[in-house]
């Protein structure tokens, strides 16, 4: 048959790799597999003595290892037995944290593993024989592929009741409203996705947790049949977990995955809900994960896993880390956090006239430009002949082609043609590549990224300023000056030929810089700590009339809807603005439409949703030592059978002081409930502030003119 690779994963109970191919039909092939994974060291005859047995394979062979790229001899491991396997690298890393062994390829995903060698990928178009042969039709570089034809299915469920006495009480899927009786709705909601033949089924929340609930329910009702995939049952997958990233506490939710379908939670796909099927399906293909499993993974771990999908094709062995990043800042994040990068602190204040300008894609260009790799880094070919970073002693291979700028070029050469086109599906596709190009720089910094580096990601800081510093030197020259700059972006005033310098600045460093507009005004705002220039907080009006606004609460999805419809009312009345004059007076006019909302708050009847305010919780309910919001609505959530994790949000709403429960969980709310009007109207006040703080406004001064009748 020929078709497309729907999904492709590990049944580790088993020992097979399952490929679902959607083609006339959709079929499910397996395949027995050898995974395996190589071991470096001294006592490496012992070793391989040791774990000698009727599973188990070992085998010596010579193969080049990441990041030095020196060849050695390694003993291969392999066996047929994939519990077994995994389990046997976790002992040999545990004794080898003590002597020294190092793994190599022991954490690619088995499924992975399998592609490489036989040449496929995730949606690769494929004939398979009927012997089970597969034969790859499609190449990883073609851009033309279409996932188009899939049928998607939409499903949402609610559930009723606590703990143990949960019912499903009703679902749509698909355009159909099921209520009523439990067991028929569980036996619609299946006879419709079979019914459509449904390859992707789309929800809000399945992973957390009503797929599970459908499964358990379906279970206690005796419907032993019941399933949602194209097969009975569910796929392996890892419970769910908080963990720390960045500082910050983070919940992820178990994924439900399901078999010979994809089942897509759009609570927990970053990717799907910025770039949609097309640009999950273009990380799918280029990173060799599975659509379920990319759609639940973050852009850092699809580069991860493309860079060692390009070392194993070159024959290179990918050391194993442990504690790899869940998550990515993107490169101007790390930079503000990390200082590393180019900073001209802005002036708060008004400005009109000011043209934006940034490099596309600055950081992987240089990578790309410059070879910056862990493996190219300080190579023993080029130690005369080499560039050095600016500043630093470090200088990277003019020979031979790294494996990260390897990948950063590919993704921007892909990116470059899907702009061209301009079709809805390119868009998105670029789209998914801005947001894999942007963590590219951030994982390289990262020192247990597999191709992390310190080394590198100094360097390329070191180039970044570079380039920054001489866009800035010929701004000068040509009568801009700057008003802020920070990473790749410049905020110029002055009345010099824009695209003349846009043009010259792309020629002299070799990366091209875009003109983004010319901004009728700007407001650059201060820090909240300690009063001075902010990088990243500011909004203005470009000439076209569309708006651009950074760090202020409306950006925030944690921010009620109250407070973001009164920044917004604010924006509305500025906009136009001429000067700072009208400005002003566009502010205090401003005001004056606020009060109204604020007095609208204070008769008490505002809608309750649009008071709704969401926190992360960072620990645990028993682990709060402070009454915070987060403990408290806690604390009220479990007095209602409802349990959260440390990272999990909680939405709550605030009730009047002395009014029993301060904090009232959005879940509890009825409808009638009282808020707390004054704290409110602080809100209001504070992002009023927060907008106006460049000009003489004081939070007690804005509270004031909101309370005056
Ligand atoms: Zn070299």
């Amino acid at each position: 048959m020929e078709g497309q690779i729907l999904d492709c994963y590990a049944d580790t109970a088993r020992n097979r790799i399952v490929l679902w191919v959607r083609g006339e039909e959709t079929v499910k092939f397996e395949y027995g597999y050898r995974p395996y994974f190589y071991v470096q060291g001294t006592g490496l005859d012992d070793l391989a003595k040791q774990i000698a047995g009727e599973a188990v394979d070992t085998l010596f062979e010579s193969r080049r290892t990441a990041p030095s790229m020196r060849t050695s001899r390694l003993l291969k491991i392999s066996s047929d037995n994939f519990r077994l396997l995994r389990r046997l690298a976790e002992d040999i890393y545990s004794t080898g944290a003590h002597s020294a062994f190092t793994l190599y390829d022991a954490d690619i995903p088995y499924e992975q593993l399998f592609m490489i060698d036989r040449g496929v990928f995730p949606l690769a178009r494929v004939s398979v024989s009927c012997g089970g042969l597969v034969h790859c039709m499609d190449s990883v570089s073609d851009m033309d592929y279409d996932v188009n034809a899939f049928n998607v299915c939409r499903m949402n469920v609610a559930i009723s009741g606590k703990g143990s006495a949960q019912r499903i009480s009703a679902i749509d899927i698909d355009g159909t409203a099921l209520r009523g009786d439990e067991r028929h709705m569980l036996l619609e909601a299946a006879r419709i996705l079979g019914e459509k033949d449904a390859d992707i089924l789309i929800t809000e929340g399945g992973d957390d947790d009503f797929i599970r609930q459908m499964y358990r329910r379906a279970a206690a009702l005796s419907l032993h049949s019941f399933t949602l995939g194209r097969e009975e049952g569910m796929r392996d997958s890892y419970g769910a977990k908080s963990y720390t990233t960045y500082g910050r506490v983070m919940y992820r939710p178990s994924p439900a995955m399901l078999r010979g379908r994809i089942h897509i939670d759009t609570n927990n796909s970053f990717l799907f809900l910025e770039s949609g099927i097309n640009g999950l399906a273009e990380i799918s293909r280029l990173s060799l994960i599975g659509l379920q499993q990319m759609s639940r993974l973050s852009p850092g771990t699809a580069i991860s896993s493309m860079e060692t999908a390009e070392a194993l094709k070159r024959g290179v062995a990918v050391p194993w880390k442990k504690n790899r990043p869940e998550d990515f800042k993107s490169a101007s994040e790390l930079i503000v956090s990390d200082r590393g990068g180019f900073i001209y602190t802005p002036r708060p204040g008004f400005y009109s006239d000011v043209y934006g300008v940034d490099f596309s894609s600055l950081y992987p260009g240089i990578m790309e430009k410059e070879n910056i790799s862990v493996d190219t880094l300080n190579c023993g070919c080029c130690s005369n002949a080499a560039a050095r970073a600016p500043g630093l002693s470090y200088y990277f291979c003019r020979k031979r082609k790294g494996i990260v700028p390897a990948v950063a070029g590919m993704l921007m050469a892909r990116r470059r043609r899907y702009r061209r086109s301009g079709s809805a599906e390119s868009h998105d596709r670029s789209n998914a590549l801005k947001w894999a190009l942007v963590t590219s720089f951030g994982y390289t910094g990262y020192r247990n990224a597999k191709f992390g580096s310190i080394e590198c990601h100094e360097s390329i800081n070191a180039f970044g300023r570079e380039m920054l510093l001489k866009a800035a030197d010929i701004a000068d020259e040509m009568n801009f000056s700057i008003l802020h700059g920070i990473v790749d972006s410049l905020w110029l005033s002055g009345n010099g030929d824009i695209n003349a310098f846009a043009g010259r600045v792309g020629k002299e460093t070799g990366i091209p810089l875009c003109v983004e507009g010319r901004y009728r005004w700007i407001v650059f705002l201060r820090n909240r700590g300690n009063g001075e220039g902010s990088l990243n907080r500011y909004y203005g009006e470009f000439e076209d009339g569309s708006m651009k606004i950074r760090g202020i609460e409306l950006r925030r999805s944690d921010t009620p809807g109250l407070v973001r419809f009164a920044q917004d009312t604010m924006l509305q009345k500025l906009r136009g603005s001429s000067d700072i004059g009208d400005f002003l007076s566009r502010a205090s006019a401003g005001i004056a439409e606020i009060r109204d909302i604020v007095r609208c708050v204070g008769r008490g009847n505002y809608p309750l949703e649009e008071l709704v305010i969401t926190r992360r919780t960072s620990r645990n309910l028993s682990e709060y030592r402070t009454e915070n919001e987060q403990k408290l609505a806690l604390t009220a959530l479990r007095s209602a059978g409802i349990s959260r994790s440390a990272g999990e949000t909680v939405r709550f709403v605030v009730a009047p002081e002395g009014s029993g429960g301060r904090i009232i969980p959005e879940q509890l709310l009825s409808g009638g409930e009282l808020y707390d009007a004054c704290y409110y109207t602080g809100l209001v006040a504070r992002a009023v502030y927060t907008m106006l703080s460049p000009f003489g406004y004081t939070e007690e001064r804005v509270i004031s003119a909101l309370r005056r009748s």
